[in-house]
């Protein structure tokens, strides 16, 4: 698809206004779909690549691969960070964004590179893996704080490496916390399996039946979903990265909570160590 600008949720020093607007393309700015390795292997920490095209935007550079492994901003989940290089090339990735159907990797770079050119990717791991934890975690919280308030509904999330937040449709008291804590835990200890894979609709909305769940209006749309399955516990639509048992979260530790209005709570935590 041609490139225009980089939008949505990319960082405001990066793509805000004019500095998400394509400059140059030194591809064709017509690309085939970018494989998305980190769909395939969660744990892909490095891989191979063809150069697809190199985007000039005001204040960064993109980086279009024919595949990879660095996670695109979305769901709650920060992007991938690391480095991509050749022989004499050297392309930090600071972050990376989805544009329609391709991966862009954004960042600086140094050398020379041309479509074509194979490169070799590195994501920075102990980043991502924390991220994986503190997701797969998030999931987990949902199920720990129906337990202990009753329907609770997510309201919004948003995950980084240190810590992360889940808003509640809910009143959740402060006194509750330790209870969450230990219901969350409970499940981490479990060390149940996490199971990632894209099903049709007619099938999803199966799974997501079988725990008690209906499929959200906003995928009703959708052909194919991907559903993350943490086994006998819960499943839901998500795009993110997982670890794949709930032993990998390690500890649970919630870090506090806090009424937005509106009947909505905010419950921080992180992960350790
Ligand atoms: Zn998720």
């Amino acid at each position: 698809m041609p490139l225009k600008s980089i939008q949505a949720n990319c960082p405001a020093w990066l793509c805000e206004g004019e500095k998400g607007k394509l400059i140059k393309a030194v591809g064709k700015g017509i690309h085939q779909m970018t494989r998305r390795l980190y769909y395939e292997d969660q744990y892909l920490k490095s891989f191979e690549a063809v150069v697809v095209d190199l985007l000039e935007f005001p204040d960064t550079l993109g980086l279009v691969l024919d595949k990879t492994a660095f996670y695109p901003e979305g769901g709650g989940q920060p992007a991938d960070t690391g480095v991509i290089e050749a022989r004499k090339f050297q392309f930090k990735v600071s972050w990376v964004k989805e544009e329609g159907e391709d991966v862009i990797h954004l960042g600086s770079m140094e050398g020379k590179i041309s479509p074509g050119d194979i490169v070799r990717g590195v994501i920075d791991w102990d980043r991502r893996y924390k991220l994986m934890r503190m997701h797969t975690a998030a999931h987990l919280l949902e199920t720990a704080v129906e337990k202990v308030v009753g329907s609770a509904r997510v309201w919004g999330s948003g995950i980084n490496v240190d810590h992360a937040r889940l808003d509640f449709k809910a009143r959740i008291s402060s006194e509750q916390l330790p209870e969450i804590e230990e219901e969350i835990n409970k499940l981490v200890k479990m060390d149940v399996p996490v199971i990632a894979r894209f099903v049709d609709k007619v099938e999803a909305e199966e799974i997501m039946r079988k725990y008690g769940f209906e499929l959200g209006r906003e995928y009703l749309q959708l052909e194919k979903l991907r559903l993350v399955e943490v086994e006998g516990i819960r499943v839901d639509p998500c795009g993110g990265t997982h670890v794949s048992r709930t032993g990998e979260i390690g500890e649970v530790k919630l870090l506090g909570r806090k009424s937005k209005g509106a009947g909505i709570t905010r419950i921080r935590f992180t992960v350790v160590p």
